[in-house]
């Protein structure tokens, strides 16, 4: 397994502290909101490692959090508290802002097939041991107090940007709104580990501590869930590129300083989803989320599909086009994957052929989780002179990782099944099918009618390069 370390800037070849097992943490959503497709590109290339390394025979455990406290809206502790501005917004009380976001995640996650960690913890769970943590720091002499809350003291570290020479525009990603200085930091990158003077008078959820009542900081939350369930030597620590700086900086500043030797050795980092207008953020408003997609005809896994044809380390644009053709492009596939199964029946596999099929697909995913070169196996094996009982069982066997529903009986099932979604399509396909027709006569005046009486039954068409595709407006 090669991956890239965000900490040592390249491709290393992977060694787990455990032989055979990995621990993996995934620093989970902050459920103030609904997820934008962004933050799920995030998730599914997350799942996509978690089930390369299955594939690869590692025994994975892997742990995420919520984050239901302590997120302000700047990453570097100040701005608004995400939750309390969440349930003003929505006139409801923090936990059940927090309870419906959280469980709106969990229905996106089963939409894109991405697996549920083995361990998700909110971090209201884990008061005690934050607590504990923050008392060994200020032990160790790593936090002091000020102005009645508890900081990291960054200047006693030996190295502080552990992940290299960010540049001051880098250092202001995480770093959304309204930046005060907060005059009680003896040092500028010092951060909250619990706040017991807020100046949030109305904050919702507050706990008994040493210092006072109060509630912790965001970066605690990722250190101790995650050592809880995964020890003190972890494998992968994954996350958005925003996350570098400073959450991840401030993970590893006060993991190690606690710890007293190294925590996390290989950092994983999704490069994000932009739109034209950059960078797909919640706190922008008016985002994309999964249901909205439905509401548009698109299938969710044709979003997993669009995902993974590019490298998680690139930055990835999203336009509606640009999923129009990775949608059609994933109904092919679909189509073609369930016409082999369909053949293949009961047939014995060729071994040897399976097995050098299988070889090269797990090369490809191995290789720096490299999906686009994982799904030119796909269409290799499609393409390949070799009998459909093999293929379909490569194509079941591929579809572990990729998780696209490719070769699932299901997929045909659940268009059967879903009877009024059935004769609709076959009302719009034969209306699109005379459309095709009438075009090929050159009557352009029928084919402009026939869009048109779509458009008023609520039904928009798309001409693509690979035919015409439609939507509910
Ligand atoms: P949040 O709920 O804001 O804490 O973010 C959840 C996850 O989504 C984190 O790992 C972020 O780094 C990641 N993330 C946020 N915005 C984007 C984006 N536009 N593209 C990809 N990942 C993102
Ligand atoms: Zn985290």
């Amino acid at each position: 397994m090669k991956l890239y370390n965000t900490l040592t800037k390249k491709v290393e070849e992977f060694k787990e502290n455990v032989p055979g097992k990995v621990s993996m943490y995934t620093c989970g959503p902050t459920v103030y909101h609904f997820a934008h497709i962004g933050n799920l590109r995030s998730y599914i290339e997350e799942d996509v490692l978690e089930k390369t390394l299955r594939y690869a025979g590692y025994d994975v455990k892997r742990v995420m959090n919520i984050t239901d406290v302590g997120h302000l809206s700047s990453d570097a502790d100040t701005g608004e508290d995400k939750m309390l501005a969440g349930a003003k917004r929505e006139h409801k009380t923090v936990m059940e802002i927090a309870d419906f976001y959280t469980k709106a995640f969990f229905s996106d996650m089963e939409k894109l097939n991405i697996k549920m960690p083995d361990v998700v913890e909110p971090a209201t769970h884990c008061i005690d041991e934050f607590i504990h943590m923050i008392e060994i720091l200020l032990e160790k002499g790593y936090a002091y107090r000020s102005g009645e809350n508890i900081y990291f003291d960054t200047s006693k570290l030996p190295e502080y940007y552990v992940f290299g020479n960010q540049s001051e525009e880098e250092l202001m990603v995480g770093v959304r709104d309204d930046v005060t200085e907060d005059t009680n930091k003896r040092n500028k990158n010092d951060f909250v580990l619990w706040f017991t003077k807020s100046k949030f008078e109305d904050q919702a959820l507050k706990w008994d501590s040493p210092w006072g009542v109060g509630y912790p900081g965001w970066h605690i939350e990722c250190s101790c869930i995650s050592m809880k369930h995964l020890g003190e030597q972890l494998d992968i620590h994954c996350g958005g590129v925003d996350n570098i700086f400073p959450h991840h900086t401030n993970e590893i500043a006060q993991s190690e300083s606690y710890l007293g030797h190294k925590w996390c050795n290989y950092w994983f980092h999704v490069h994000h989803l932009n739109d034209r207008a950059g960078k797909m953020s919640k706190s922008k408003g008016n985002i994309l989320t999964v249901t909205v997609l439905q509401e548009k005809g698109y299938d969710p896994l044709a979003y997993r599909f669009f995902c993974l044809q590019s490298h998680y380390r690139k930055p990835l644009e999203f336009s509606f086009d640009a999923l129009d053709n990775a949608a059609a492009a994933y109904t092919k596939l679909l189509k073609r994957t369930l016409s082999i199964v369909k053949q293949a029946g009961n047939d014995p596999i060729n071994q040897e052929v399976f097995d050098t099929y299988k070889a090269k697909f797990l090369d490809a995913v191995s290789n720096d989780v490299n999906t686009s070169s994982a799904l030119t196996v796909v269409y290799d094996v499609l393409k390949a002179d070799i009998d459909n009982a093999t293929k379909a069982a490569l194509i079941r066997s591929f579809d572990e990782v990729l998780s696209l529903n490719l070769a699932a009986e299901t997929e045909e099932k659940a268009v059967e099944e879903n009877g009024e979604k059935d004769e609709l399509t076959l009302y719009v396909e034969e209306m699109i099918a005379k459309r095709v027709a009438a075009k090929k006569e050159k009557n352009f005046a029928e084919a402009d009618r026939i869009r048109n009486e779509l458009l008023e039954k609520g039904i928009v068409l798309k001409d693509t390069r690979e035919g015409t595709l439609w939507e509910k407006a």
